[in-house]
């Protein structure tokens, strides 16, 4: 075990959150590490051949100059790209974002935050330490897919959650049902189908929602009012989609108003873009899942609406339920420190939580500032914002020009010490 140099601030995560953050900091002069996997989330827990829902607009990830948006990657790497996105093409501006913002990542994960007399302390997987002032939990939301307790018991082969895929080719030939109505259920309905699988999807709600589909036009790039209609966020239907575009604002509203325009704007519904591709795929809908039971093979599934299903797998399409505290790195201390409402760090201005010097960003900040923070675009509002609140508290205990030497509890070593 080594004594580390402290930074001022550790951003843990290197998807689009951890990287606008880095980038916002690091143009304030305040010395930031970026620990984690570059856009290590798209591309391991996101199916090949997936298609970016987000228009052009929201996809870019904030920077303080906007100098690092996807247009300036395209005229930088030489290349055209249109909406939607492909998984692939995101993925490759994450990288390239990363490359310019934080050069000298970190791909090492962290295990364990503590709280340290000068601020944190950090352990590496390799078990090097280290001591921040301040964290920056930036590690999305893996650790929180969503698996129904009926389905626990069975075994991975005959029931997953969709991100436990990066293709579907191995389905192929395979009875599949999908349960969900979301955009991940009906565009992994769609794949499992492309890739050869015969699929049906189980929906609890009447219908499957499809976005944009009452006047297309008004979403379409050449509609001149999109800007007006549409903020650049993309979250929420017209009318709620500007209140949500200002997370300032959805901080003031009451909770009860906060709770009803998070649930219109993030129900689940998929892009009519997939309606063509859905055309062969059985929907059935108004319809959950009673029960799930082994079969050899196989998994027979009793629908609420009194069917039986025999199929090779099922794949649950239901999402994530933030919970803090599946953050396993989070200490025991420090995670009873923190106030939390239903999985949610209780967040202030700069998404700094109750501990003072710990903020989370991205999805963990949706129940203060509002579902924007779920989506890349929600970058644009949280990266200036804290990097504001980590200048205006620039602490006396950080000194860039001689970084403190710590001791293993993190109380800074006599200078006679550090100075040799
Ligand atoms: C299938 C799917 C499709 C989506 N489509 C869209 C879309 O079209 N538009 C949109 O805006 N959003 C979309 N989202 C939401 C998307 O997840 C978020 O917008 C975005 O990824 C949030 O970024 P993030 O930086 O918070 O987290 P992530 O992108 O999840 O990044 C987390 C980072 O943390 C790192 N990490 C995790 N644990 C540790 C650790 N212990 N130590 C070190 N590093 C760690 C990871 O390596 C990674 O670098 C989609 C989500 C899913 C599941």
């Amino acid at each position: 075990m080594k004594n580390g140099l402290a930074y001022q601030v550790a951003v843990i995560g290197a998807g689009p959150y951890g990287l606008a953050v880095a980038a916002h900091l690091r143009a304030k002069g305040i010395e930031t590490r970026v620990f984690g996997d570059s856009m290590g989330f798209w591309a391991t827990q996101m199916p090949e051949g997936m298609l970016v829902r987000s228009i052009w607009e929201a996809c870019h990830i904030a920077d303080p100059d906007r100098s690092l948006t996807l247009d300036a990657y395209m005229e930088s790497e030489g290349i055209e790209l249109k909406e939607p996105l492909r998984l692939k093409e995101f993925i490759d501006y994450g990288q390239w974002f990363q490359k310019r913002t934080a050069p000298d990542l970190d791909r090492r994960r962290i295990v364990r935050i503590e709280q340290a007399p000068l601020g944190f302390k950090l352990t590496l997987s390799d078990e090097e330490i280290v001591f921040v002032e301040r964290v920056v939990v930036a590690t999305g939301i893996a650790q929180f897919a969503w698996t129904p307790p009926e389905f626990r018991d069975l075994p991975s082969t005959l029931v997953s959650h969709s991100s436990a895929h990066q293709n579907f080719r191995r389905f192929a030939g395979q009875r599949v049902i999908v349960l969900g109505g979301g955009q991940m259920a009906i565009e992994s309905a769609a794949l499992l189908k492309e890739n050869g699988a015969e699929v049906e999807v189980i929906v609890r709600r009447p219908s499957v929602h499809w976005l944009d589909q009452s006047v297309p036009w008004l979403r379409s790039a050449s509609n001149p009012l999109r800007r007006v209609l549409y903020p650049p966020t993309d979250v929420g239907p017209p009318g709620l989609n500007w209140i949500v575009a200002t997370p300032d604002l959805f901080r003031r509203l009451p909770q009860s108003l906060q709770e009803k325009i998070a649930r219109r704007s993030i129900r689940p519904a998929a892009t009519g873009w997939l309606i063509p591709r859905m055309k062969e795929v059985p929907i059935a809908v108004s319809c959950g899942i009673d029960s799930a039971v082994r079969v050899g093979d196989q998994v027979k599934l009793r629908l609420s609406n009194q069917t039986d299903r025999l199929c090779d797998h099922l794949l649950l399409g239901t999402g994530y339920r933030v919970d803090v505290s599946r953050y396993q790195f989070l200490a025991p201390e420090l995670l009873a420190a923190l106030s939390i409402v239903n999985g949610y760090p209780v967040l202030t201005a700069g998404l700094e939580s109750s501990v003072p010097g710990l903020h989370f960003v991205g999805a963990p900040a949706a129940r203060s500032f509002g579902p924007v923070c779920r989506f890349v675009s929600g970058t644009a509002f949280s990266a200036p914002a804290l990097a504001k609140r980590v200048v205006a508290t620039r602490s006396k205990k950080w000194n860039p020009n001689r970084p403190a030497k710590l001791n293993v509890a993190g109380e800074p070593e006599p200078a006679s010490s550090t100075e040799t």
